[in-house]
């Protein structure tokens, strides 16, 4: 088979670049291809009769979130907004009920959030009014250029910068009441607190996809019925050939080869590190600049219930309320609605350390069937267990859990090592060899890790890199359908 423009991974950068390229290049012959059943990648989704579909991996978009959202409605795929009220924290064993956020912690100490912007403002209070003031590039020089203690900003983990910041019980409160503990760690403190400035700006609102993000992947990746979509083919290696790629996929069926002019990967780290690139056609930092990349594990157990036993707990939700309750223990977050029909709350959101302790739980069982990176539906009784174990060390009594699923990924998102100056790392892998039409992108790659919104932006720019290099006369070998135009 030859196809002029082959795309590999279908998670919603891969979908959204293969709509892209067809809308840009009515002639070309356009494919995707995923090496799971089905497109959507860390989007996917459980139906499991609830009010909406639980969400394995991303689940909200921000009114900040312009792409995202502009897609969605030329796509006809509606959001409803929720509305997040930190309802408690369990933190250091108040085991009696968990207590109301109000305006801190007790004395000097932070919320997770409230100390990475007390961090940017101590830092670069003029990178914080650039924020402010929507000048994004602005803000990034500044950060860039940024010192402590004589060593660039992009040179810290976050984690000890932190400690060389705050007390250790301030970054150690932080830390145990933000979603991502992973910000605490060992990531490069100049992205983790880009990252943070740009979720944290003020005045947005939060929305989910009616029937799940996974849907509106899927509807994107399904948008141009021209293109020809494949599933269960993982890419293991890509070579050349006389005017173009060769690509070879596993499937079912045995080993295929395709041809294409034009390649784009859309795929996480790892899986870019286990493809074999033929002779010349990575650069000989490519790998090097991967290695730039931390992947960070995440975790998710949602839980059904005979009734909604949290309608008990100090706190009241109203209709599109979403309450959340952090907690130092390994469960790290709880999420409870109060939605007609059955009852399932999310019962584990971890991320880092936190997550990588349940897997642990997968991995004693051994269950043979943990597909790393690839969301599962049955549960094991005893990670039910584990998890109604937290649920009682937090709420007192609670009833039984009737079951479970769980998503578990090696790679919920990406980070970058202290370092790395990510924004060149990153102009040098989204096109590994300037001589030819192979791109990257995706979430690894993207400025604000861990968003879809981001994830999507960096496909983007990626287009537009290739773009220009079809208009460059040196396409002609590759993709016929430009010599047509
Ligand atoms: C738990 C969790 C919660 C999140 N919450 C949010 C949120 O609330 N809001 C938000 O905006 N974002 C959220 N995200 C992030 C969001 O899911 C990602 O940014 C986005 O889905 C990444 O899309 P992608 O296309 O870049 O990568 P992916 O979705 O990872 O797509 C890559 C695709 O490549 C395929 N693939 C891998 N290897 C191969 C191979 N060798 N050959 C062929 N195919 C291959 C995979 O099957 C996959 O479909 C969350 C992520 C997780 C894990």
């Amino acid at each position: 088979m030859r196809r002029d423009v082959v795309i590999v991974g279908g998670g919603v950068s891969g979908a959204f670049c293969a709509y892209e390229m067809q809308r840009a290049y009515p002639e070309a012959r356009v494919s995707i291809f995923d090496r799971a059943p089905s497109f959507g990648g860390r989007t996917a989704a459980f139906d499991m009769g609830a009010a909406r579909p639980l969400e394995g991996g991303a689940s909200f978009v921000s009114s900040a979130h312009e792409l995202v959202l502009r897609l969605a409605h030329a796509l006809k795929c509606t959001m409803t907004e929720v509305r997040f009220r930190q309802v408690g924290l369990h933190l250091d064993g108040d085991c009696a009920s968990p207590y109301r956020l109000t305006q801190g912690l007790g004395d000097g100490a932070f919320t997770g959030a409230a100390l990475q912007h007390a961090t940017l403002t101590k830092l670069a209070p003029q990178a914080v009014a650039a924020i402010a003031a929507s000048d994004g590039a602005a803000a990034k020089q500044i950060l860039r250029s940024t010192e402590i203690d004589g060593r660039a900003l992009w040179r810290w983990p976050i984690g000890p910068l932190l400690e060389r910041l705050w007390s250790p019980e301030q970054v150690r409160r932080a830390r145990n009441t933000h979603g991502c503990t992973s910000n605490f760690g060992a990531a490069n403190a100049f992205d983790t607190l880009l990252t943070a400035a740009w979720e944290g700006a003020p005045g947005q609102s939060f929305y989910r996809f009616d029937k799940g993000a996974g849907h509106f992947a899927c509807t994107l990746a399904e948008a141009s019925p021209e293109i020809l979509r494949f599933t269960h083919h993982r890419l293991i290696a890509l070579g050349r050939c006389a005017n173009g790629f060769v690509l070879s996929f596993s499937t079912p069926a045995g080993l295929r080869h395709v041809e294409a002019g034009l390649v784009i990967l859309a795929l996480p780290r790892r899986a870019l590190n286990l493809i074999a690139f033929g002779d010349d056609i990575v650069g000989a930092s490519f790998h090097h600049d991967l290695s730039q990349i931390i992947d960070v594990p995440a975790f998710k157990l949602f839980l059904e219930f005979d009734r909604r036993w949290w309608d008990d707990l100090p706190f009241t939700l109203g209709s599109g309320d979403l309450g959340a309750v952090f907690t130092q223990l390994a469960a790290q977050q709880n999420y409870f609605e109060n939605t007609a029909g059955r009852h399932w709350m999310l019962a584990v959101f971890a991320d880092g350390e936190n997550a990588l302790y349940w897997r642990s739980l997968l991995e004693a069982d051994g269950a043979a069937s943990v597909t790393r990176g690839a969301p599962m539906g049955a549960t094991p009784a005893h990670l039910i267990a584990a998890a109604h174990r937290h649920l009682e060390i937090m709420y007192g009594r609670v009833p039984a859990p009737r079951c479970g699923v769980y998503a578990d990924w090696s790679a919920g998102w990406h980070a970058w090592r202290p370092g790395a100056r990510s924004w060149e790392v990153r102009e040098r892998l989204v096109q590994p060899n300037s001589n030819l039409p192979l791109f990257i992108c995706g979430e690894l790659l993207a400025e604000h890790a861990g968003w879809m919104e981001s994830a999507l932006n960096n496909a983007e720019e990626m287009l537009e890199r290739a773009s220009a290099w079809l208009a460059h006369t040196r396409a002609r070998t590759f993709l016929p359908f430009v010599n047509e135009r």
